[in-house]
């Protein structure tokens, strides 16, 4: 038997690998470098911990969570593997005591912060160690695009000009194209050997619906399908927590909250009791997940809407990680969006980033309306086909009711097409309204067009929302630099009346979303 299986099995008691696991542990320990993408609970920290035990040195491995280094750093003790850390927790002598055993050998994994890595005094250490490997967790951290930046990470590449021949191996759960790409080149991992698993989760059934009266709705889910399961609800403020933490407690249910406003002890000891006792809800603000590893947890509720989709993927994706089914449920509110969008407005991310998180939010908000499988569309976000709808989704099982919005998807379509294909959607919307306040609807006779005035029917939401899913699938493409929109090949059917269009039928939200309106 190899060396890695034979920890796999020793040490940490699995008589398999997964999926990729063997193929990527098998490269490293061979001193090439390797990019992973792997879904959360895929199994990442293996492909590193072992080959950091299989080669001779010290694995140092990156990653950008304190909470997390230690759970894992105390979890591998607990396994009799020698490992620790260095971050800004450790007092001066803790430290020096760290970088000494590391120099004598007796570590096999030393895990730091980025701050600490990219510092020339660790540098410096560093080179006075054997290396075995450097493992880069969390490496869309890198990425502008992605949704995690750190600016820290970009210093990494110098891993590569430092310690030439150490091999890498970066990994992060976020799969999508260009995140991929900008991982590649920051880091410098152009020979490194690509590894991508199926983000598909198969055992967890996704649901969302709106919110209508939501607490009664979060109660009947629960109620009906998780009478004594472990879940975990997610709000977004402290204050819904603590609400919906009450309520739940109301209903007989051992809820407990959990949030930044708690302190320490009283977060630690309701985590605790999520682990150890048996059908305990945890209601959490985001805060909560990070490194959490409970194979049981039967649901995971949105009763907020997150900001993205790797968001709600990362977060659902703690449902169900023993592979039993399990549910991913989400209720969403127009509030959650006019809050999310608040909060991209108020961060201190540049213009053309801050573009970047509304187009993340849009699609997420493209996945709450959608009226085809959700893990088909889920999926496709991270850019991976599944060939048939999954049969176990809401709209798969209970396909949604739906209203014929083919007029109006020619109005939109043809609007486009008028203006020459120069325009956005807020002017395209501002001609179907007959709004011609925007000096350029007279000046271009745009008020002249048929099409001009004839969308009053609706509200500019509605349209938006409209135009949004002629966008996410494809009836019309966005120009990149300049956000007008284009027709496809698609978008001829519909004209020409040979093909039909379909909304969600949310005639309901149409008065709700107009707080939309101004965002
Ligand atoms: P990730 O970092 O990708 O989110 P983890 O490395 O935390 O995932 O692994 C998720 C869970 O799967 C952990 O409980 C881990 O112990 C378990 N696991 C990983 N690899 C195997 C394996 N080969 N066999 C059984 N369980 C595994
Ligand atoms: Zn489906």
């Amino acid at each position: 038997m190899g060396a890695a299986k034979n920890i796999l099995k020793e040490v940490f008691g699995y008589g398999e690998f997964r999926n990729q696991q063997e193929d990527i542990v098998n490269t490293i320990v061979s001193g090439k470098d390797a990019l992973v993408l792997m879904p959360t609970g895929g199994g990442k920290s293996l492909c590193y911990q072992i080959p950091a035990m299989v080669r001779t040195g010290v694995g140092v491995v990156v990653s950008p969570l304190i909470a997390l280094m230690q759970d894992q750093v105390s979890a591998l003790k607990q396994l009799g593997v020698k490992a620790a850390y260095i971050n800004s927790t450790l007092s001066a002598s803790e430290e020096a005591m760290v970088k000494q055993q590391a120099r004598s050998g007796e570590l096999d994994m030393l895990y730091l912060s980025p701050e600490r890595l990219v510092g020339e005094e660790t540098q410096e250490f560093l080179q006075s160690i054997e290396v075995s490997l450097f493992a880069i967790d969390e490496a869309h951290c890198v990425s502008q695009w992605g949704h995690d930046f750190r600016k820290e990470y970009q210093k990494l590449s110098m891993l590569h000009q430092k310690f030439p021949g150490i091999p890498r191996i970066a990994l992060t759960a976020t799969a999508d194209q260009k995140v991929r790409s900008e991982i590649i080149k920051e880091l410098q991992l152009e020979d490194a050997e690509i590894y991508i698993s199926s983000f598909d989760r198969p055992n967890i059934t996704y649901s969302i619906e709106e919110q209508e009266n939501g607490k009664q709705q979060l109660w009947r889910f629960i109620k009906d399908n998780h009478a004594n399961d472990a879940g975990i609800v997610y709000c977004l403020s402290r204050r819904k927590v603590e609400n919906v933490a009450e309520f739940l407690k109301s209903k007989g249910r051992k809820a407990l909250p959990y949030h930044a406003g708690l302190s320490n002890r009283v977060r630690e000891s309701n985590q605790q009791k999520f682990l150890m006792e048996d059908g305990v809800i945890i209601v959490a603000t985001i805060a909560f997940g990070m490194g959490i590893d409970k194979p049981d947890v039967r649901f995971v509720a949105h009763f907020s809407m997150p900001k993205n989709i790797e968001s709600y993927y990362q977060e659902t994706g703690r449902a169900g990680r023993d592979g039993h089914p399990s549910n991913a449920w989400m209720a969403y509110n127009y509030q959650d969006v006019v809050m999310q969008r608040q909060f991209i407005k108020d961060s201190d991310a540049g213009d053309e980033h801050k573009t970047i998180l509304h187009n993340k939010l849009d699609s997420l908000v493209d996945l709450c309306e959608q009226l085809e499988c959700r893990r088909q569309t889920l999926l496709r976000y991270f850019e991976e086909t599944l060939p048939e709808p999954c049969g176990n989704c809401d709209n798969c099982l209970n396909p949604p009711e739906k209203i014929d919005a083919t007029k109006e998807a020619q109005m939109a379509l043809s609007a486009a097409y008028r203006t020459e294909q120069q325009f956005g959607i807020m002017y395209l919307i501002d001609v179907l309204l007959g709004n011609d306040a925007d000096e350029r609807v007279v000046e271009l006779k745009h008020n002249k067009l048929n099409v001009f005035g004839l969308g009053k029917e609706h509200v500019k939401t509605w349209w938006r929302r409209l135009y949004r899913q002629l966008i996410s699938q494809a009836y019309l493409d966005v120009d990149s630099e300049f956000g007008s929109l284009k027709l496809t090949e698609k978008a001829k059917p519909i004209l020409q009346g040979e093909e039909s269009f379909y909304l969600r039928d949310v005639v309901k939200a149409k008065n709700k979303s107009k707080k939309a309106e101004e965002v």
